[in-house]
């Protein structure tokens, strides 16, 4: 018996890439941070590498290293930048960190000097999402003194949005400003604004470098409009065991589901352990031959269990889709009271990662 299959269609990756990259009209990167959103970036980062995407972003120094064996060219940039003590990794293995703080530029200062050449990097300014980056007071000592980049061949200055996935925020309007005097502070270096939703705000948050990474992976950017990108995922997996119980009889622990009529249930072999969340309990709509197959009682670690009683042709081995035509990443994300991003990236190990032929 075939087992549970998680199926990503690069093709419909690059494909993607190339509709953010139109839209955007100006040079987009991919971020691949937490193994491609939990897709596998060895499937897909090589493939976005022929494709001609050139600058890849990661969020950690290990990832970056990771993709540096898969990708031996392009530019990777490491958002939450060189850990001390790691820049002779980011020198050798030629990774951009971001610089996050005043600390982070002082240390990679000392890199370069001890490099004896300046060395790439991009500068993160916050601007409202008070996380990382510059906060306010910092930028203004850059603005007073800018020795504090001597030594930093500075590519990119950026920022984050805060709301870019809600139409007209305000909170966006404002960042927008504050990113726009600071760029205008550093004329000669190229900024980076927009992720994936931000590329959809057109103008407003358009700069040099667009950083998409879910809408690649086929998420919904607009939040409440039908969803520009193509799918990617197709999640399956075989049914091991169909049982008859009587009327009255209940499923799954705590007995959360109790059957009016005799009913048929039909288990598979996928469960929180695999990313696909407690909440999806009593909720999920798996899909069979594009009809629902409703998901009954409690997602266990291992298992989930379906009525299948309107569905005759599920036997043992017929395939249910937990995510595909029917049934967008998007879709189960709101059944589990969660975001497409969630979802992805909790995929787990246990599945048989396949790329779909181009
Ligand atoms: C994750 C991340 C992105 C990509 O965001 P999406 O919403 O997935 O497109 C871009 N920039 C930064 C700083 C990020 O952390």
């Amino acid at each position: 018996m075939t087992a549970p299959i998680l199926s990503v269609d690069v093709g419909a990756v690059v494909a993607n890439w190339r509709s953010l990259a139109a839209l955007h009209g100006g040079e987009t990167a991919a971020v691949v941070k937490a193994d491609a959103y939990g897709l596998g970036a060895g499937l897909i980062a090589p493939v976005l590498a022929r494709a001609g995407c050139q600058r890849f972003f990661v969020a950690t120094a290990d990832e970056a290293i990771a993709l540096r064996g898969l990708i031996a060219a392009p530019w990777i940039a490491v958002l939450n930048g060189c850990p001390a003590g790691r820049e002779n990794d980011f020198t050798t293995q030629a990774l951009v960190p971001v610089l996050n703080s005043l600390a982070d530029c002082a240390r990679w200062q000392g890199a370069a000097r001890a490099a004896g050449r300046a060395l790439p990097a991009l500068l993160h300014v916050d601007t409202g999402m008070s996380r990382l980056g510059l906060d306010a007071g910092e930028w203004s000592a850059v603005l007073r003194d800018r020795s504090c980049l001597n030594g930093i061949e500075l590519q990119f200055v950026m920022s984050h949005l805060v709301s870019a996935e809600v139409a007209d925020a305000p909170e966006t309007a404002a960042q927008v400003a504050r990113f726009a005097a600071i760029a205008a502070a550093m004329p000669d270096v190229a900024t980076s604004l927009a992720n994936s939703s931000g590329i959809f705000l057109g103008d407003t948050a358009r700069s040099d470098l667009a950083r998409p990474g879910v809408a690649l992976y086929g998420g919904n950017p607009v939040t409440g409009q039908p969803n520009p990108m193509r799918a990617v995922v197709t999640l399956a997996a075989p049914v091991l065991q169909i049982r008859v119980i009587g009327p009255g009889e209940t499923v799954g622990y705590n007995g959360t589901w109790r059957a009016a009529r005799r009913s048929r249930i039909a288990t598979i072999g996928v469960g929180y352990a695999d990313g696909l969340p407690r909440t999806l309990s009593n909720r999920l709509t798996a899909r069979h031959d594009g009809r629902v197959v409703p998901l009954v009682g409690r997602v266990s670690m291992d298992l989930m269990t379906f009525d299948v009683t309107d569905l005759p042709d599920i036997v043992p081995g017929a395939m249910v889709d937990l995510i595909g035509p029917d049934h967008a990443v998007d879709d189960l994300a709101a059944e589990a009271g969660t975001i497409a991003y969630e979802i992805l990236t909790s995929l787990g190990q246990r599945y048989r990662r396949v790329a779909k032929s181009v």
